[in-house]
């Protein structure tokens, strides 16, 4: 039998064949170095366990480790910012709902109006139509505005005081247009030049144009009564306006007052100034 056959054992036979070598000392007719001694490591640690070797701070929505995202979120604090939030809002909400009353009443004063703004102030002048004229130009540099003139606009109907001045071929508008319900119009802002005043002078000083405010009651200008909403509005106007120049209540002049030659202009006729400066006092 070839030497080969004789050494394949089944593999039972191998296997204890080899505990046997292992467990016996290899028999060799040289001498052998000793092996060299293990170095003496540390022990190796324990291997933390597998949620500890999660990354604690995964992003929503997955599951930070063994807990569920909520109670991971609650626990390092992330509660406290959709809080806030949540807290503004409510904040918001309740504000809204506390000015609503005074926004209807505001609406319900200023009644219907030409753009319909449902009569909610549109700027800091509590205009409730914001209608820019084409017929306005800058204030000479260092004008200060000191001064309002008021005027009739000789009409029957505010939209028509509005047409007038949307047309560039008038040459003429205002920078603001009160109209019979107390709705306040502006066209021109107050810190452009409008042309309201035309050749004119206040107090010796030329071109009222440059350092006035021009405000249009739509009247008749034929002794027609100013209605008392229009009263009310030119007050709540000039007060307005006083927050943002120094106009005391002898430069609120008519334009009969300041138009030139003197008789070139008679509006507003029948306007009850002691009226005004008693409200703007009020
Ligand atoms: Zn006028």
């Amino acid at each position: 039998m070839p030497y080969r056959q004789e050494t394949a054992l089944p593999s039972s036979a191998a296997t204890r064949g080899d505990r046997i070598r292992r467990s016996t000392p290899a028999f060799t007719p040289y001498r052998q170095d000793p092996a060299p001694a293990a170095p003496d490591l540390p022990p190796c640690p324990a291997r933390p366990p597998w949620q500890a070797r999660w990354p604690q701070r995964a992003g929503w929505p997955w599951r930070i480790g063994w807990k569920p995202v909520w109670k991971s979120a609650l626990e390092r604090g992330a509660w406290k910012r959709p809080a806030a939030v949540l807290v503004c809002l409510i904040m918001f909400a309740v504000g809204r709902m506390a000015c609503a009353p005074h926004r209807q009443e505001a609406a319900a004063a200023a009644g219907p109006s030409l753009n319909h703004s449902a009569g909610i102030p549109l700027d800091e002048y509590g205009a409730v139509a914001l209608i820019p004229s084409p017929n306005y130009n800058a204030r000479p540099a260092g004008t200060i505005v000191n001064c309002v003139v008021l005027h009739a606009t000789a009409t029957a109907t505010g939209q028509e005081a509005v047409n007038s001045f949307l047309n560039p071929k008038s040459e003429t508008s205002s920078h603001f247009i009160i109209d019979r319900n107390g709705a306040v119009i502006e066209m021109v802002p107050p810190e452009r030049r409008a042309w309201h005043a035309g050749v004119s002078a206040l107090d010796g000083v030329a071109d009222v144009n440059s350092y006035s405010v021009g405000i249009e009651l739509v009247d008749h200008n034929d002794g027609e009564p100013y209605s008392d909403a229009q009263y009310v509005a030119t007050a709540a106007l000039i007060r307005r306006l006083r927050m943002h120049y120094d106009i005391p209540d002898a430069r609120i002049v008519s334009h009969a007052a300041v138009a030139l030659p003197p008789g070139r202009k008679t509006d507003p006729v029948g306007f009850d100034f002691a009226r005004l400066y008693t409200a703007l006092r009020s």
